[in-house]
């Protein structure tokens, strides 16, 4: 199946024959039962994005695609929200969650609370692959990881450790920590407090299956043992073969209470386009938040951000945020780039 925007469909003047339909905004166009390869990832993924379709083009399969993505996420120690080089959380130890789930057999790994290790997305296959369980925590995950031979290395970079520390020397004025020496960090750190970051990849290959990886350092200066919703199947990731993938970044909590990835596949299974299935599981939540009056501004509108992206079974794919000015990045075969998502509430300048 070869797919075509309208726009291209218009600026090349291409004629159609018997065979050709719109759809959603986009002509489809029967080839030789090939279908479009797509791979989508949040805004830090345009390298995973490049990297996992060269892999698709070269015949591997989608979830390994994904993952060789974001491994070059992982590894990066300039990104504090993914593996090497994460926020640690508040006692200053980088703790990662990660999962995976591939389509065509319909199974998932994943890890969470992991210690000492660079990839965690390569560990949660491995649970997937090599035992009997969907999900390692802690201590267990590291023994499994150790056992399949991963390396145990210390992943707080001098970038994270000082910015924790920051973050630690300005918590209180009551306790034996002095206050940071210059007067700007306070400020650059606060930016740090309540961060979120991950990345979540997700592709659909020539043969139309499809897989998704989310990896993450998780909340900036969390409580030891606090694990997000990456590592929840269902909530930071969920693949159906028969209908299509979602993933999603920002304030786990909320989405693990909803299921967000999950239901945004069960939209798109009642026939909701990728971009509507995002928005009306943002506004299920949304409705779910008004019992927390905690995670409310004081107009009503929920105090924290989160992200869906997906796919479907035909290559249509959309990000839908809970606030405007967010991004995604798209691979559709022909280029890669950042796309502005949808989202529900205009943000005040
Ligand atoms: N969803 C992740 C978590 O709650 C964080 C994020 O996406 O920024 O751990």
């Amino acid at each position: 199946m070869v797919k075509i925007s309208r726009r291209d469909f218009i600026k090349n003047g291409l004629t159609l024959g018997a065979a050709g339909f719109f759809l959603n905004n986009s002509l489809l166009v029967q080839g030789q039962g090939e279908k479009r390869m797509i791979v989508i990832a949040s805004s830090n993924g345009l390298k995973a994005t490049e990297k996992a379709m060269e892999l698709l083009r070269q015949g591997y399969d989608p979830l390994d695609a994904v993952i060789a993505g974001v491994n070059i996420v992982e590894e990066d120690p300039e990104d504090t929200s993914v593996g090497y080089g994460g926020l640690p959380n508040e006692e200053g130890e980088v703790e990662l969650d990660a999962s995976v789930m591939h389509g065509p057999t319909h199974n998932a790994g994943a890890v969470a609370a992991l210690k000492g290790i660079k990839t965690p997305s390569k560990v949660a296959k491995l649970v997937m692959e090599r035992c009997d369980h969907a999900l390692l925590v802690g201590e267990g995950a590291l023994k499994f990881a150790r056992a399949h031979g991963f390396k145990e290395e210390n992943l707080l970079t001098d970038k994270a450790r000082e910015i924790w520390l920051r973050w630690k020397e300005t918590l209180s004025d009551r306790d034996n920590w002095f206050p940071p020496k210059s007067e700007k960090l306070p400020a650059e750190v606060r930016s740090f407090v309540e961060s979120y970051g991950t990345i979540n990849c997700l592709a659909l290959d020539s043969h139309g299956n499809l897989a998704g990886v989310t990896t993450t350092s998780g909340l900036a200066f969390k409580l030891p043992g606090r694990v997000g919703d990456s590592p929840i199947i269902g909530a930071g990731l969920y693949v159906d073969n028969d209908v299509g993938a979602a993933g999603s970044t920002g304030r786990g909590e909320a989405n693990i209470l909803n299921c967000g990835s999950f239901q945004v596949v069960s939209f798109m299974a009642q026939g909701f386009s990728p971009e509507e299935a995002c928005l009306k599981t943002l506004e299920k939540i949304v409705q779910k938040t008004k019992f927390q009056p905690h995670l409310l501004q004081s107009d009503g509108l929920p105090r924290f951000g989160l992200n869906f992206y997906a796919i479907n079974k035909k290559g249509e794919f959309g990000s839908a945020s809970m606030w405007s000015g967010a991004y995604y990045a798209v691979h559709d075969g022909r280029e890669n780039k950042l796309r502005e998502a949808a989202y529900l509430f205009k943000r005040k300048k």
